[in-house]
C-alpha cells in the first residue's frame, strides 16, 4: 500500500466504524448521542488525514510556564500550515474574542473588516506571506473543520491596525455621523540599553505588553520559526498572527526588536502595506538597524505606529525608530538607554502625526511612565541585566503620586484598578487592561537564541474575571471572552527547544 491509499483506507475504516456505531447506537440510545459519535468519528478521520500532510513535517508544540511553544519550519506554505494546525483551538478562540472586540469598538460588522482585508490589504502582501496566511487557513481547517477563510484570517492579522487606525481615518473621510470614539492604542512599557548602562556592557532588552486582558490573556505563544529564506526567528506572539504583534523578537543574524505604540497617533495610507507584514518581514530579513528601518519604511501605511527599540548584538549598537506616517526619526547609540511607554519624542512627529498628544501632561499614563523609566534606568546605570530587567517590568511606582500603587501610571499597568482609566486611548475607568505579559533578553542570550518570558502581569499578580465583572457591569459585553489571567513563572525559551528539555 502507498501512504495515500493507506490513509484513504484508514479514513474509510473509521467512517464505517462510525456508521456501525451509529447503527448500533440508534437502536439502544438516543439518536443525538449516536450523531455525536458520528461527528466525532468524521472529525477523527479528518484529523488523521491532516496529520499525515507532508507540510506538517518538522513542526512541533509543547506547553511550559503558561506559554505554548511552537516550532515552525520550511516553505512559507508549510510554516503557515503548521501554525494553523498546531494552534487551531487557540486560533478559533482568539478569533472569537478579537473579532468581537473589533466590532464592539468600531460599530462595524465583520463583513466590513473582511472587505478591507480583501480589497485593501491582500493585494499588497508579498507572495511569501500570502502563502503563509493561506497555509494557516488550510492547517486550521484540516484540524478543526473551521469555517474561517482567508479574508477572516487576514483581517484578524490586522487587528492592531484596522480598528484603531483605518476606521477613524475612514470615519473622518466619510464624515461619519456619531462616529465612535476610537483612539490608537498605547501598548507597552519597554527599554533597550547598552554600553556603560548595562552590567556586562552589552545590550539588554525588555518589554511588557499592554493590551485588554481579554486579548492579552491569549497572547501567550512563543514562536520558533526556521523559514526557508531569511533568518531564524524567536518571538512571542498571538495565535493565528504571523507577526509578534506586541513585538518582542530576536533573529539569528543578531537583530533584537521590540516597541511601544505611539499614543494619539492619527493617520492611514490605504495604498500602503499592512504593518503586520512589514513587522514580520523586518524580523525575518533585517540583519542591521539600517535594514530594519528600510523594511519598515517601505510601504509604511501608518498602521500600528510604533516607537521601535532595536539592538544589533554584532555591534552593540541600539536604536529608536519613531515611525510616524508623515514624519519619522531614528536615534542610535553604542552607549545609552532608550525607553518607551507610548510617548512620541520627536517634535516633528508630535506635530504632524500626534496632533492631540500633550507631552507636558505629567499625569497621563505615557508621561508618568516616561518619568519612571528615566529615574529607574538612571538609578540602575551600570547594573542593568536580565534579572533586573524582569523586576523593572513588574515595577509599581507611580511617579505622580510618588508611591507604590498599581494603576495606569505604573510600568506594570493595572488599569482595572484605576478610576481614571486612560482617556488618551479611550480606556474608560477601570478598563480591564494593562500589562499582560513580559519578556527580556540580552546579547549573550540572543546569540544563543534564548529569551525569558512570563505570562500574566510581570509583577506576578493575578486578574480574576468573575469578581471584576460583578463590580463593573459596564464591561459585561466582554463576559463571554474575558478569563482569569494568572501569572506564570519567568521561563526560559530557546530555539530548537523540545518539551521538558
Ligand atoms: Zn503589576
Amino acid at each position: 500500500m502507498t501512504d495515500s491509499t493507506r490513509r484513504a483506507a484508514a479514513i474509510v475504516f473509521l467512517f464505517l466504524g462510525g456508521a456501525a456505531l451509529w447503527w448500533a447506537g440508534n437502536s439502544t440510545t438516543s439518536a443525538a448521542s449516536a450523531n455525536d459519535v458520528m461527528v466525532a468519528t468524521i472529525a477523527a478521520a479528518r484529523e488523521h488525514a491532516a496529520e499525515n500532510d507532508p507540510r506538517l513535517k518538522g513542526g512541533s508544540r509543547f506547553e511550559e510556564g503558561g506559554w505554548i511553544y511552537v516550532h515552525l519550519e520550511g516553505e512559507p506554505g508549510a510554516i503557515g500550515y503548521q501554525h494553523g494546525y498546531l494552534l487551531a483551538p487557540e486560533i478559533e478562540d482568539a478569533f472569537a474574542a478579537v473579532s468581537a472586540g473589533m466590532m464592539h469598538s468600531t460599530e462595524r460588522d465583520w463583513e466590513f473588516f473582511r472587505k478591507a482585508a480583501h480589497e485593501m490589504l491582500w493585494p499588497k502582501i508579498e507572495a511569501e506571506y500570502q502563502q503563509e496566511l493561506q497555509g494557516i487557513v488550510e492547517g486550521l481547517r484540516a484540524r478543526t473543520g473551521s469555517k474561517l477563510d482567508l479574508d477572516d484570517i487576514v483581517a484578524f492579522n490586522a487587528f492592531e491596525e484596522l480598528p484603531d487606525y483605518y476606521v477613524p481615518w475612514l470615519n473622518k473621510q466619510q464624515k461619519t455621523v456619531k462616529a465612535p470614539n476610537l483612539k490608537s492604542p498605547g501598548n507597552c512599557s519597554a527599554f533597550v540599553a547598552t554600553g556603560s548602562w548595562t552590567k556586562d556592557g552589552l545590550i539588554v532588552m525588555a518589554h511588557n505588553n499592554w493590551t485588554s486582558y481579554m486579548n492579552g490573556e491569549r497572547w501567550r505563544i512563543v514562536f520558533d520559526i526556521a523559514p526557508k529564506s531569511g533568518y531564524r526567528i524567536l518571538m512571542d506572539g498571538f495565535p493565528g498572527v504571523i507577526a509578534s504583534d506586541d513585538d518582542f523578537g530576536i533573529n539569528s543574524d543578531g537583530l533584537m526588536v521590540t516597541e511601544t505604540t505611539i499614543t494619539q497617533f492619527e493617520g492611514w495610507d490605504p495604498h500602503g502595506k499592512a504593518e503586520f507584514v512589514r513587522a514580520r518581514k523586518g524580523l525575518q530579513y533585517a540583519g542591521s538597524i539600517d535594514d530594519y528601518t528600510k523594511i519598515m519604511l517601505d510601504g509604511n501605511n501608518g498602521g500600528y505606529a510604533n516607537d521601535w527599540l532595536l539592538g544589533d548584538r554584532k555591534t552593540g549598537e541600539i536604536a529608536q525608530l519613531e515611525l510616524g506616517l508623515k514624519a519619522y526619526k531614528l536615534w542610535r547609540t553604542k552607549d545609552g538607554a532608550l525607553a518607551g511607554s507610548n510617548w512620541a519624542r520627536d517634535p516633528k512627529v508630535i506635530k504632524e502625526d500626534t496632533p492631540q498628544f500633550d507631552p507636558n501632561n505629567k499625569e497621563s499614563s505615557p508621561n508618568a511612565r516616561h518619568a519612571r523609566w528615566d529615574g529607574l534606568l538612571k538609578e540602575n546605570k551600570g547594573k542593568i541585566d536580565v534579572t533586573l530587567a524582569e523586576q523593572m517590568l513588574g515595577d509599581h511606582a507611580d511617579s505622580v503620586e510618588k508611591k507604590e500603587e498599581v494603576n495606569e501610571r505604573t510600568l506594570c499597568g493595572h488599569v482595572d484598578a484605576s478610576p481614571r482609566g486612560v482617556k488618551e486611548w479611550a480606556w474608560t475607568p477601570f478598563y480591564p487592561g494593562g500589562a499582560v505579559q513580559g519578556k527580556a533578553t540580552d546579547a549573550a542570550m540572543a546569540k544563543e537564541m534564548r529569551i525569558m518570558a512570563r505570562v500574566g502581569h510581570p509583577c506576578g499578580g493575578n486578574f480574576l474575571a468573575k469578581p471584576f465583572l460583578a463590580a463593573h457591569p459596564e464591561y459585561a459585553w466582554q463576559e463571554p471572552y474575558l478569563r482569569d489571567m494568572n501569572a506564570g513563572p519567568w521561563t526560559e525559551f530557546r530555539s530548537n527547544q523540545t518539551a521538558g528539555k
